[in-house]
This record gives structure tokens, sequence and C-alpha cells, in this order.
């Protein structure tokens, strides 16, 4: 199985790691960049989580049962991948970002922190930046106002974000998401100055 020709000098800090703690708007953000920057290219992940509403197959994720996830990673097809919030997996498939990489595309992954350090570890050339919240009380806000999750939920995915908070220091860069469209700009011309 190959493994990724090394992400060269020639093409140093193409690939651009997103992370940040849950419910800062990574989605979003990287929904505006889809919309509005299609230079950038989205990796897409795999996910044993169910869609939800309006989330569509191959564009949000691939939406995987356990034993496809499970053969995913026994095949090696995985750039890296974990449980978030204690019981979904989700993970980059390898395939589609070294393609990108030889193509000579920005490529974008938006992943949560344990993938994000996996990544660093093969492939650190990559840029890391950090997608803060404006403050911890308006990533509460967030959460809650999202309406998606039910309260065990909610409490098990901000016990997450107060330790992913904390890994800030790990980051290349700190981006504040206080309005995704600048947010947006701040990121893809980082991108672009890379
Ligand atoms: P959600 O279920 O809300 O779409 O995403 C939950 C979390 O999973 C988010 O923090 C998101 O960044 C993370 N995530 C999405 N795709 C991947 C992936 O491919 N790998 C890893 N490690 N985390 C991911």
């Amino acid at each position: 199985m190959s493994r990724p020709a090394s992400v060269g000098e020639d093409r140093p800090r193409r690939l651009v790691v997103l992370a940040g703690p849950t419910a800062v708007g990574k989605g979003t953000l990287s929904a505006y960049i889809r919309d509005n920057f299609p230079e950038v290219w989205l990796s897409v992940s795999a996910t044993t989580r169910r869609p939800r509403p309006g989330e569509v197959e191959g564009i949000h994720y691939h939406f995987v049962d356990e034993p496809e996830f499970a053969r995913m990673e026994q095949d090696d097809e995985l750039l890296e991948s974990a449980v978030v919030h204690g019981h979904n997996h989700y993970g980059t498939p390898r395939g589609p970002v070294e393609q990108a990489l030889r193509e000579h595309q920005m490529a974008l992954l938006e992943i949560d922190l344990q993938g994000a350090r996996q990544v660093r570890a093969t492939m650190p050339e990559a840029l890391f930046v950090f997608l803060a919240p404006p403050s911890w009380d308006e990533l509460v806000r967030r959460l809650v106002g999202r309406g998606t999750e039910d309260e065990e939920e909610r409490n098990r995915r901000l016990e997450t974000a107060k330790v992913e908070m904390a890994a800030e220091d790990e980051f290349d860069v700190t981006i504040v998401n206080d309005d995704v469209r600048r947010a947006a700009e701040e990121l893809v011309s980082l991108m672009r100055s890379h």
C-alpha cells in the first residue's frame, strides 16, 4: 500500500489541517469555503454517524457502516481516524488527499484534534490551523443554540471542547471565528500565502 510520497519541498504546506473545539463552526466555515472558494479542495471524511437533515452523501461526508469503516482502516485507506465524542468513527480517506496534492491543489482537512495530531505525525510539513471561538461563553451558546444534540450528548461535547481548547498551542496559527466570511477569507489568504 503506497504511503503518501512525502509532501515534499516542492509543495510545502499546501495541505492545511483545520481543527478546533466542537461547535466552533468548522462545518459552517468549510461549507462557506466550498461555496465561495472553488480553488480550495476539501477532503470529504468517512463517518459512521447518521446523516443530519440536509447532509448529502459524498459532499458533507461519506456515510458508511461500522464494518465498512473497519475495512477502510484495515486496508490502510485512511490518513487518520478517530472516535469523536465517544462513539462515532470519523476518518480522512487517504487517496483523494494524495491526488489533490499531486495535482498541486490547496487541500483542506477539517478534522478533530486527535486526527490533527495523527496528521502531524505523518505530514508535519502541513499547516495546522486552530479555529477558536471569540470566547468560551460564545462556544457554549453556539453548542446549545444548534439544537442538534440532546443534553447528554451536549454535555459530552462540552467536556471534549474544554480539552480541545487547551490544545491551541500545538497549532501553527489561530483564527478566531467571529464571522464566517471574515474567518474564511483569513484562512484562504493564509493558504494562498503558503
Ligand atoms: P460532526 O458530527 O458534528 O459533523 O463532527 C464531529 C467532529 O468530527 C468535528 O469536530 C469534526 O471536525 C470531526 N471530524 C469530521 N471529520 C473528521 C475526520 O475525517 N477525522 C477526524 N479525526 N475528525 C473528523
